[in-house]
């Protein structure tokens, strides 16, 4: 129904067959797709508009598609290889200023009254007179440039960088320069989640060969089919998140058999899969009751991918939680771990924990100690925090995806490929005992151990297959802090800050913390923290926001009353734990969802930085609101709080 009722939208303009991809058309869409608040005619409208490209494709040139949805998604290469845009404010105001001949002052004032660069950018083109006609922009034209802006490194780049943005600017019309300048900036903002991207991707591609079909197919027949294109294209994406491979393959062999074509391989890391929390032993039985489950250490470190595509030619790469290729970070782990490599294992990929191990004691040392590591270009022999990697999965091995095996099966290759060199490479600690006695201890004796508390898995039938970047019920985290009441912690974006005083002048002194709803693409404030930072610490996180510093909020925060005395670039994510939330008449997290206001955390506590967090991975408004229907309902009978600040 979406999709005929955008049918008669001309994304086209005067797009002929032969031509390369217009950038008009693609930024019309975007500004039709940022008009309408509904989900599904967001998705049609880009279905139409890939629709279009998928047409003037051939099965051997892809790029085209390939560029397209990367603009789309407002990314430039895969997650590992880690190209990445988000050029700061000043330069964008500077381009702006030199291509519409407008002075800084008045862009700067502009920018403060609009919120958003990208409006004012548009507005300043649009006003502006010209003589001639520029050249249309050409999505492929555009993607190079931005490539070329991201690549861009040393002491002349940011002029350089100016003068390629001048330069398209030059160049842009209509809507062109608002998208533009939101792509440099690093978000779109138009309301379009990558899931929806991927889906919209999957029913153009339907949608092509019902044309090619001659458009025979029953209304029925077509919905089936867009149905069964947009899961197989999530499924695959999931096991190979990569646009690199993903739209070659699909315009070779279809959206029916992209499935057979596209499998996890250890060149290409994939999204790990995450829990839920549970806040009582009892949950997890309820959850569990009658199935096999397992009980594992949940170790205290940082998520570590780590692979081989060929265990006697090449060394492993360790990647992060996001996909960030860590093995710089960790040279020690990539010399230690080829001993831990039975001889039967030709290729790998491990899902496991990088935890800093004290060898003189053989004991776990919490995560504040392995973030004392330096994180890039680090030396073997500087390591003074040593790192022992605990192995709780086997995702492939020897050229097989093992994804769709049980938990226990996999276990067992675990076990069978790799083995214990102590302080260096372990077994993740498991038990699997079933009753509340036997949790119980084992729970106590991993927080004794040094750990966080248990990870709680099903361990056979297909509800123990690996589900990569699902958040599953499958897996369940116990961790000690839940049975003391305080409930999960909320990894959370930084996006102003409030001057010190007294002694804190030179410092900001409190912070105002926003979580990031990820279908409506924006942050909402949450609280203000400004309690428990000792002066060393005020003075780091001033050092890492200082440069984030902006003239005005970004359009993408919504803000309710808050009033800091600075706006960041949501870029920094933080660990922060709550004694209580309430709703609120300042903050905006999750409003709507319980109620016209928004919920807001009661003497949040800051517990550590995020870094292997980027800020589109803060915690989402519903699961606040979770976090808060259950803390009422634990108060019982849903009592709610007025105040919040
Ligand atoms: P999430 O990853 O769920 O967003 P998070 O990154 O804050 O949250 P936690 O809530 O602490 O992490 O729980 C999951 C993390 O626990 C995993 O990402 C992994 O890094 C770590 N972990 C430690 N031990 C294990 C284990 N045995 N199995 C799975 N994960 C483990």
């Amino acid at each position: 129904a979406a999709l005929s009722k955008v049918k008669d939208v001309d994304i086209k303009g005067g797009w002929k067959v032969d031509e390369p991809v217009p950038y008009a058309a693609l930024t019309k869409t975007f500004s039709l797709i940022e008009a309408t608040t509904k989900r599904l005619e967001k998705t049609a409208l880009l279905t139409s508009f890939l629709l279009l490209v998928i047409q003037r494709s051939s099965k051997k040139d892809s790029k085209a598609l390939l560029q397209a949805v990367y603009l789309c998604i407002n990314r430039l290469s895969p997650d590992y290889i880690g190209i990445e845009l988000g050029i700061g404010e000043s330069l964008l105001i500077k381009a702006i200023s030199e291509s519409t001949g407008r002075s800084l002052a008045t862009i700067k004032a502009d920018l403060k009254k609009e919120g958003d660069l990208g409006l004012v950018a548009m507005n300043s083109k649009n006003s502006q007179k010209t003589l001639f006609k520029p050249k249309p922009l050409t999505v492929a034209f555009v993607f190079s440039n931005l490539l070329d802006i991201a690549l861009s490194s040393g002491h002349s780049s940011q002029a350089k960088k100016v003068s390629i943005i001048t330069k398209l600017l030059a160049a842009c019309q209509n809507f062109e320069a608002k998208y533009l300048i939101r792509s440099l900036e690093g978000k779109l903002r138009i309301g379009n989640a990558e899931r929806s991207v991927l889906v919209a991707l999957a029913h153009a591609a339907v949608l092509a060969e019902h044309e090619k079909a001659g458009k025979k197919w029953s209304t029925e027949k077509l919905g089936a089919k867009l149905e069964e294109g947009a899961n197989n294209m999530k499924a695959v994406y999931s096991e190979l998140p990569s646009y690199e491979k993903v739209i070659p393959a699909l315009l070779e062999y279809g959206i029916n058999d992209l499935r057979e074509h596209c499998k996890l391989t250890p060149g290409v890391p994939l999204k790990p899969m995450l829990a839920k929390p549970t806040k009582a032993i009892g949950e997890v039985l309820d959850r569990f009751e009658g199935k096999r489950f397992t009980c594992e250490y949940k170790y205290d470190g940082e998520r570590a991918q780590v692979r081989s595509t060929s265990c006697l030619m090449e060394p492993v790469a360790v990647f992060s939680r996001n996909s960030e290729d860590m093995s710089k970070k960790y040279p020690d782990l990539v010399e230690q771990l080829p001993k831990c490599i039975k001889d039967s294992t030709k290729s790998f990929v491990l899902d496991a924990e990088a935890v800093a191990f004290d060898r003189s004691t053989s004991k776990l040392m919490p995560f504040q100690e392995l973030s004392k590591r330096k994180r890039k270009d680090v030396k073997v022999e500087d390591i003074q925090i040593r790192v022992c990697l605990f192995a709780f999965d086997l995702l492939y091995l020897n050229g097989e995806p093992l994804l769709h095996k049980t938990l226990h099966e996999r276990r067992k290759l675990l076990l069978d490929h790799f083995t214990v060199v102590p302080g260096e490479f372990d077994f993740a600690k498991s038990s699997d005992g079933e009753t509340v006695d036997e949790i119980q201890a084992f729970l106590e004796e991993s927080v004794k151990d040094g750990c966080e508390g248990l990870m709680v898995k099903m361990l056979e039938t297909d509800a123990s297959f690996y589900e990569p970047s699902r958040r599953s019920v499958n897996w369940l985290k116990l961790k000690k802090d839940y049975l003391a009441g305080v409930g999960d912690s909320l990894d959370l974006v930084v996006v102003g800050g409030y001057y010190g005083k007294g002694k804190r002048t030179n410092v900001y002194g409190a912070f105002l913390l926003a979580c990031y709803d990820d279908s409506a693409e924006e942050y909402q404030t949450i609280c203000k923290i400004g309690t428990g930072f000792s002066e060393e610490v005020l003075q780091s996180h001033y050092e890492v926001l200082k440069p984030l510093e902006r003239a005005s909020v970004r359009g993408d925060v919504k803000v309710g009353g808050a009033k800091p005395d600075v706006w960041f670039e949501p870029q920094v994510v933080w660990e922060v734990l709550t004694a209580d939330l309430s709703l609120s008449p300042i903050y905006m997290a999750a409003n709507g969802l319980i109620d016209e206001r928004g919920i807001s955390l009661r003497f949040p506590r800051f517990i550590r930085i995020r870094d292997d967090k980027n800020a589109d991975d803060a915690t989402g408004p519903e699961q606040i609101a979770e976090m808060y229907e259950r803390q009422a309902l634990a108060a019982g009978g849903g009592k709610k709080k007025k105040g919040g600040d």
